[in-house]
């Protein structure tokens, strides 16, 4: 069966931040008919707590960093590069990704970018954990849970799932 990484909280796994879910029945009672949703979960990947502190997303030295939206002393971004690289190492190859939107770790457009002092720069930025994936595995299909309720975009993810897992096969 295809296998999709599947953020977890979208499954209704409560591991939020506030110890809630995101549950998108679509995704979890729908899609999961058609394919294996592999859940994880990278805050509670890198050793965060359910509930936990808020995070958010900093320009600090020209550089994003994952950091406590309370005070930005706790930084997470090497902690979770890290848990990138195990995560792709002990799970199998996956054909595609659905990820949580507005999260500082799993979103992947339209997340908010602070300055050092955590003031509001942008919303043009992507989270850390999906800027990972897509910058490592630009081919690998990778959508918004909440984009998939669009027909058009719905139909082109898994068309590019199904030919993603068939190339696979095949090399
Ligand atoms: Fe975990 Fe990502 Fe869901 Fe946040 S959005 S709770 S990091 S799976």
């Amino acid at each position: 069966m295809i296998k999709i990484g599947t953020s977890a909280c979208v499954l209704g796994e409560k591991v939020r931040f506030d110890g809630g879910h995101k549950r998108s029945s679509f995704v979890a009672s729908h899609i999961s008919e058609y394919y294996q949703l592999v859940p994880f979960c990278p805050e509670v990947g890198i050793g965060m707590s359910v509930p936990r502190p808020a995070i958010q997303l900093r320009e600090i030295n020209d550089e994003i960093r994952l950091v406590d939206s309370k005070t930005g002393s706790s930084d997470y971004s090497d902690k979770m590069a890290n848990y990138f690289e195990r995560q792709q190492c002990s799970l199998e190859p996956l054909d595609g990704y659905i990820l949580a939107g507005k999260s500082p770790s799993c979103g992947m457009e339209r997340i908010k970018i602070h300055n050092e002092e955590g003031r509001l720069l942008h919303r043009d930025g992507r989270g850390m954990f999906a800027e990972a994936l897509i910058r490592n595995f630009p081919d690998l299909p990778v959508e918004e849970d909440g984009r998939l309720n669009d027909k058009g975009i719905r139909e082109s993810f898994f068309t590019r799932v199904e030919a993603y897992a068939l190339f696979r096969k095949l090399v």
